[in-house]
């Protein structure tokens, strides 16, 4: 037991120094091993080990609602949960069986991924307390003539151009040499839209536990640098229940998100826009398994005491299967920013917009929310009638006809959003 607990205490001192390397994410404590892997993937191909321990059967550490686990298939877990509480169980995994898991969770709830994945159990465990209350924020609109000079330049052609070449990879699974040959693709398509900017950086978060790695465009603020606005979505993508390896083109889940927040970096460069305050683009790693990339991020940030005032997630915006145009996700999100995009919405598109309930730990706004951090999640359609291709070899450009006409809306929004939140 006094090993168990030395073990745990020195994970957690590790996990310190690794998050005192922010802000510019450099020089994990596992760097070399991870860079080895890294280094080796391009040419080695196929699924990359976990680079943190010896072998794939790495354990991890799930935490997800009780009531979600009676409707999976029990072969999925091995023991019974690790600790719980009334709401939330732990379970003890291995990193391999993580795309079973999600496959079942998608074929139960057909979303995903629903769980919080971590390389720890005792940032697990951090999942059986309440998170910290989001504080309050006044937000206002009154930026009209800078948002409306630049929502023309959004163009529907450099959105499905972006989808087009992310969902060319074979995959973009968070453990495949083509998952981190997608995310090097973001990185350097983020190099050229900033142009040379010097108040604009762009770099990767390196993650611990897997090889592919987070991307974040920072857009400098001129008048107060420390307050943060993040725009967002994740990079990877998953043929679910057989994970792994395989065909996995994610046009929609989520080639799109990612390229909605490509298209707001271009316009607002190519606008000769600069921020009073931070604005942070970000292409999340591993969110299918677990949310695993954007769960390292805000960690990092709360750690070192980021204020993060609004939080924009892009997880699947170009199908069109809802009356409405945009959906907001309800359910642990923040209620005054989401009230605010509805605003900016009204104010700025003649768009229709609705809200759905998502579940925990549905999508990158969950790592924020539980940090303690206001986040909002505009989604494509109702839960019942969203995209029904994606994690499967069919989720394609093809099922939102070649077009990116629903993306293009969320584009407009996001540009919007940033230029009314970091003023
Ligand atoms: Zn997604």
């Amino acid at each position: 037991m006094r090993t168990l607990i030395l073990a745990l205490l020195l994970t957690a001192v590790s996990g310190l120094s690794r998050a005192a390397a922010f802000p510019d994410f450099d020089g994990t404590g596992a760097g070399l091993s991870v860079r080895a892997v890294i280094e080796q993937a391009a040419s080695a191909g196929g699924l990359i080990p976990e680079p943190s321990a010896a072998s794939a059967g790495s354990p991890v550490w799930v935490s997800m609602e009780k009531s979600a686990v009676g409707a999976l298939d029990s072969a999925v877990f091995k023991s019974a949960p690790v600790a719980q509480n009334k709401r939330i169980a732990i379970y003890e995994f291995d990193a391999a069986t993580l795309d079973r898991l999600a496959g079942e969770m998608h074929k139960a709830f057909g979303r995903g991924p629903g769980f919080f994945a971590h390389d720890s159990l005792e940032s697990a465990l951090e999942d059986l307390k309440e998170p910290p209350a989001v504080p309050a924020r006044s937000y206002t609109i009154d930026q009209a003539d800078r948002v409306k000079a630049l929502l023309p330049l959004a163009e529907e052609g450099n959105i499905v151009s972006v989808i087009k070449s992310l969902s060319a990879f074979k995959n973009r699974n968070y453990r495949t040499a083509t998952g981190i040959d997608a995310s090097r693709w973001v990185r350097d398509l983020w190099t050229r839209y900033a142009g040379g900017r010097p108040d604009i950086t762009v770099e990767t978060f390196k993650h611990q536990a897997f090889p592919q790695e987070s991307v974040i465009l920072t857009m400098r603020g001129a008048a107060e640098p420390d307050k943060i606005v993040v725009i967002g979505g994740h990079e990877d993508s998953t043929a679910g229940y057989w994970g792994g390896d395989v065909s996995a083109p994610g046009a929609d889940d989520n080639a799109s998100g990612v390229a909605v927040v490509s298209e707001v970096i271009r316009a607002l460069v190519k606008g000769g826009y600069r921020p009073a305050r931070t604005i942070k683009f970000m292409a999340y790693a591993a969110e299918e398994a677990g949310l695993r990339g954007s769960a390292d991020i805000a960690a990092a940030f709360k750690q070192q005491g980021a204020d993060v005032e609004a939080m924009m997630n892009l997880d699947m915006v170009n199908y069109k299967g809802s009356e409405k145009d945009i959906y907001f996700v309800s359910d642990n999100t923040s209620q005054p920013l989401n009230d605010y995009v509805g605003k900016l919405i009204d104010s700025y598109t003649g768009l229709t917009w609705g809200t759905l309930k998502c579940g925990y730990g549905c999508s990158d706004h969950a790592s924020w929310t539980k940090n303690g951090y206001p986040s909002t999640t505009p989604f494509e359609s109702s839960m019942e009638q969203m995209n029904p291709y994606i994690h499967k070899a069919d989720d394609t450009l093809d099922k939102s006809g070649g077009r990116a006409e629903h993306a293009i809306k969320f584009a407009r929004l996001g540009l919007a959003f940033a230029v009314e939140s970091a003023k």
